[in-house]
């Protein structure tokens, strides 16, 4: 193996202490924690472990948090009535709702209804234009952890070409868009590139968010490259593998990043980041009001 393996756990773990501290002065300056809700439309046992990981999270670094557990049959005016309620509550900071929704609510209605100084997962019209227009945003968790990750290896991003696999709203539009606001020179592939090769094969970084199970082979990877691997692929036969072959392309590539534990682990600590800036925005705005 040639490869830097970069070890997202270990660097998660290194950013919760930082947020930890940043919550405690939080607390000195405020008497009381930065607030999140989550919020959950009945759900399968995945978005269970998914909420059950961050309320974890929020509980070990001193972020208040709490689920609001919605029934199945939920109706959309409830569901909005909810939003729209702790939209209005002082003590609440950041709102997430956990996707999908059932078929019958309109994830449309949720983007639209949640308050954008509490938007900390970047779902609105309004994060994503900011974003584009390069201006202070909340972003997506995921492109915010590859940002993370990138910046704490001090990997040189501009001028280098960055190749990002996948072109979704949550992970490679903002992700690119965020990789331009660092100077880098940004190639998008998607499921309807023609030869994939010889872009990925150019890409100082490379970056793979498409849910192909070991898609990326070390023919596609430039000698030395970083390559970042968002993709979580659950196997018939068990087990979760990224759409990096491990195996081959740590033969070949410079720094790559393992699944699980490499975005994975840094994805829930950077929302809650961001739910600590979002309670210090909060803030500022109440203090232009008064
Ligand atoms: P998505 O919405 O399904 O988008 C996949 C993207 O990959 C699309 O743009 C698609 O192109 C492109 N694509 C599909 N097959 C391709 C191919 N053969 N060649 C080139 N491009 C191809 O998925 P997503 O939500 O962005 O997630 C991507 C992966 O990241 C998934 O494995 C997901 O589980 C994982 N993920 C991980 C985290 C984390 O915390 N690490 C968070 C979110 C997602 P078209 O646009 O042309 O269809």
């Amino acid at each position: 193996m040639t490869a830097t393996i970069i070890d997202g756990r270990a660097m998660g773990m290194e950013i919760r202490q930082e947020l930890r501290e940043d919550v405690q002065r939080y607390i000195q300056e405020r008497g009381q924690p930065p607030g999140l809700v989550i919020v959950r439309v009945g759900g399968d046992a995945a978005s269970g472990v998914y909420s059950k990981a961050i309320l974890r999270i929020a509980k070990d670094i001193g972020v208040q948090a709490r689920l609001e557990q919605l029934p199945e049959q939920t109706a959309p005016d409830e569901l909005r009535f909810t939003l729209v309620h702790l939209n209005g509550d002082d003590a609440v900071h950041g709102i997430i709702v956990q996707m999908p929704l059932p078929p019958h609510l309109s994830q449309q209605m949720v983007i639209e209804t949640i308050a954008a100084e509490k938007d900390i997962d970047g779902i609105s019209t309004q994060s994503a234009g900011n974003l584009f227009l390069g201006l202070p945003s909340f972003l997506p968790s995921t492109p915010a952890a590859v940002i993370e990750l990138l910046e704490r290896t001090a990997t040189p991003l501009a001028g280098k070409h960055v190749v990002v696999l996948g072109r979704s709203n949550v992970v490679g539009k903002p992700l690119s868009m965020l990789l331009l606001q660092k100077n880098a020179t940004v190639t998008i592939c998607h499921s309807r590139t023609e030869n994939l090769s010889f872009f990925t094969r150019q890409a100082d970084v490379l970056v793979a968010a498409v849910g192909r199970p070991n898609m990326v082979t070390a023919d596609m990877v430039k000698p030395g490259a970083t390559v970042i691997d968002v993709g979580i692929n659950a196997l018939p036969e068990g087990g979760i593998v990224g759409d990096v072959d491990f195996a081959s392309v740590s033969e070949v590539a410079g720094a790559l990043t393992p699944t699980p534990g490499g975005v994975g682990p840094l994805t829930n600590v950077l929302l809650l980041k961001q739910c600590i800036q979002a309670a210090r925005r909060q803030l500022g705005i109440y203090a232009q009001k008064v």
